[in-house]
């Protein structure tokens, strides 16, 4: 019945519009029959008398982006009709007040989110026509993710404490590189860790990774890992980065762009050695690297390579010099690319680094060179030592009858009676992600990101609004993993 909706409307408008008339009349006739007291003692009543007391202040969502834009609906308790007549201001943190309008389907206050620099949580204080609604409301700014996913709250004074314990064990001879591509919000991340402890180098996969870094007031050097288009160079010297040089095309485009400029770019020769990613094949090596030693705008900064499959067992590989073992291969594969490099005269002092995590856990030394390059290391939570909280509730619960399909194609059935829980929006992650409840994991019978159906057979307690924790795969010591769309927060873990 359509029709009904659209004859209430004007009905609603035409008896406020009949109550502000009346308002009108009634403050003319105070005006104009009593005296300065009266006009007095009716606005203090109406201040002491407010209706909007603490704790009845609602914001839906309670989080968004810290670009803003969104729209957040405000509730106020009071009568829609004294509601809808009243002029409302919603002040995110310091941001300056924002106006918002009265909806009348959601009989709430329609307010646009201001931006805000750091995805943290802020006070949201309400101003009703002129007077401050008692009590500030908390709104959660996130990094750019999808608003309907559970919010990632990461602890980074848990990560410095984790980076302290790293510094405190590293060789005293090897830089320190720190990868960071663990997803959002990078420069916070890594803001925090330069703040902890010495870095000589960040690196990380993409350009935009490496601005936020600046942005956040990181002066460590940082390199752009991978493959970078040489037409971004001018970013790169605006914010003082190096990147890998991967190819002799790449080098000639580099020198065409950073012609005009007169400006020098660092570079890291990146060599494949046996892992079929970034970087020229070891033969190429030595061409390459005459290729930026002629060009007077690069310079041969670092030579890199990465190693695909480094174990327990390689401490003695490397001992006994076994090139059956691949560390062993891609190691001798980069000693001789460096040797011809550096037998030319050219790039003395590059900087060498080729290991990562695995390498500083196992104690290679033989593979430390100059520098490592660690990233999960300083991201791995473990249950002790958590460096992030993440949880969700249970939207629905049901009992699936035996024999039930499960999915499309119904290639599985339920084999007996089936207590199930269903979350929704949990982002789709390379590894397997964990969801506890009640203190016990259960099993996912299905998962389509947007609805996941959680077999709840072994927690017979589990009920609808049961809060869910989620971890990121803990085979691999829930690694972080906040790349998009997972919305992130500030706070602690
Ligand atoms: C991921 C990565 C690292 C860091 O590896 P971790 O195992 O996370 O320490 C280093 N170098 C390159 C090229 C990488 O891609």
């Amino acid at each position: 019945m359509p029709w009904t909706t659209a004859n209430q409307r004007p009905t609603r408008h035409h008896l406020r519009h009949s109550f502000l008339i009346l308002c009108c009349t009634l403050v003319l006739i105070v005006a104009g029959c009593g005296g300065g007291e009266a006009r007095t003692s009716d606005g203090d009543r109406a201040s002491n008398e407010s209706p909007l007391t603490a704790g009845a202040v609602t914001l839906s969502p309670s989080h968004g982006s810290i670009h803003g834009g969104n729209i957040v609906m405000l509730g106020l308790p009071g009568s829609r009709n004294d509601l809808a007549g009243m002029e409302v201001e919603a002040q995110f943190g310091a941001a300056p007040g924002v106006p918002c309008e009265f909806d009348e389907a959601a009989g709430q206050f329609a307010c646009r989110a201001p931006a805000h620099p750091d995805p943290v949580t802020v006070d949201v204080a309400v101003r009703a026509d002129g007077r401050d609604v008692t009590g500030a409301v908390p709104y959660t700014y996130t990094t750019v993710g999808y608003g309907d996913m559970p919010v990632v709250t990461l602890d980074l004074s848990a990560i410095q404490r984790r980076a302290t314990v790293i510094s405190d064990d590293y060789p005293s001879d090897v830089k320190m590189g720190v990868v960071l591509k663990n997803g959002e919000p990078v420069g916070a991340m890594g803001k925090a860790i330069a703040d902890a402890v010495h870095v000589d180098y960040f690196f990380v996969p993409k350009l935009s990774d490496a601005v936020s870094l600046r942005e956040a007031g990181v002066t460590t050097p940082i390199v752009i890992m991978y493959l970078t288009d040489p037409a971004d160079i001018p970013l790169l010297l605006r914010y003082d980065l190096e990147t890998a040089a991967t190819s002799a095309a790449w080098v000639e485009r580099a020198n065409q762009i950073l012609e005009p400029t007169g400006s020098q770019l660092r570079v890291h020769l990146w060599i494949d050695t046996g892992f079929g990613r970034e970087g020229v094949l070891p033969d190429e090596a030595l061409p390459l690297a005459k290729a930026i030693d002629d060009s007077p705008h690069l310079k041969l900064q670092g030579i890199a390579s990465h190693l695909c499959c480094v174990e327990s067992t390689d401490l003695e590989a490397l001992a006994a010099n076994d090139l059956t073992t691949l560390t062993v291969l891609q190691k001798s594969r980069f000693d001789e690319a460096v040797a011809q490099i550096r037998g030319a005269g050219i790039g003395q002092d590059a900087l060498l680094h080729i290991g990562a995590s695995d390498v500083l856990a196992n104690d290679l030394d033989s593979l430390y060179y100059d520098m490592l390059r660690v990233g999960g290391m300083y991201f791995v939570s473990r249950p002790d030592t958590p460096l992030y909280s993440w949880t969700a509730r249970i939207d629905q619960v049901k009992t699936l009858p035996a024999g039930w399909c499960i999915d499309y194609g119904c290639e599985t059935t339920t084999t007996e009676a089936t207590k199930v829980g269903l979350v929704s929006h949990i982002p789709l992650r390379d590894g397997v992600i964990a969801f506890i409840v009640r203190g016990q994991q259960a099993p996912v019978l299905l998962n389509h990101s947007t609805v996941v159906t959680l077999d709840l057979s072994a927690i017979p307690d589990a009920a609808e609004g049961d809060e869910v924790t989620i971890q990121f795969n803990p085979e691999n010591g829930q690694l972080l993993d906040t790349t998009l769309p997972v919305p992130v927060t500030l706070g602690a873990g």
